[in-house]
């Protein structure tokens, strides 16, 4: 029985998280584990690339982007059949597959559920962050399809 699931969810893929969240209502009956949904978002370097140093450095920080973040997380699971008192919610800053690693390893996740790619680019298995996770997450993977 799982008593920690770590469901990492990307806020601009609607259709594909409504998917994996209507997988994670059934396992959530199980034993009434706590599931983390986890968004990341890109720190500023990553987000502005090679205009980083020429970027003012009020629009480097990230809180704003974040709390927008956090708003899109909770819209997108707002109509998730799962209680209340089960649901935790965060956003991460950085890159998704070491922010995802590290906040499976931090809350000590006994399974991570993620989607297996984003269903236009269908010439991948497993997607980028997806595959990287299977690879190295040190508890079990589960990957929707
Ligand atoms: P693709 O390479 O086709 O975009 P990904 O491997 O990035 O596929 O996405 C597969 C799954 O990885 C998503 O359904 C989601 O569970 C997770 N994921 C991807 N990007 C993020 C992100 N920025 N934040 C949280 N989870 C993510």
């Amino acid at each position: 029985m799982y008593k920690k699931i770590l469901v990492p969810i990307d806020i601009l893929e609607d259709e594909l998280s409504q998917e994996l969240i209507a997988h994670i209502e059934q396992i959530a009956k199980v034993g009434k584990p706590e599931i983390h949904f986890l968004t990341v978002i890109p720190n500023a370097e990553l987000f502005f690339g090679i205009e980083f140093a020429a970027i003012p450095e009020k629009f480097k920080d990230s809180s704003e982007r974040t709390r927008l973040a956090f708003v899109a997380l909770q819209e997108m699971i707002k109509d998730a059949k799962i209680p209340d008192e089960q649901i935790i919610c965060n956003v991460g800053v950085g890159n998704a597959k070491d922010e995802i690693l590290e906040y499976a390893r931090h809350i000590d996740a006994d399974l991570i559920a993620i989607a297996s790619h984003r269903p236009n680019v269908s010439s991948y298995l497993l997607g980028s962050t997806a595959s990287s996770i299977v690879r190295h997450a040190k508890m079990s993977v589960l990957v929707i399809r």
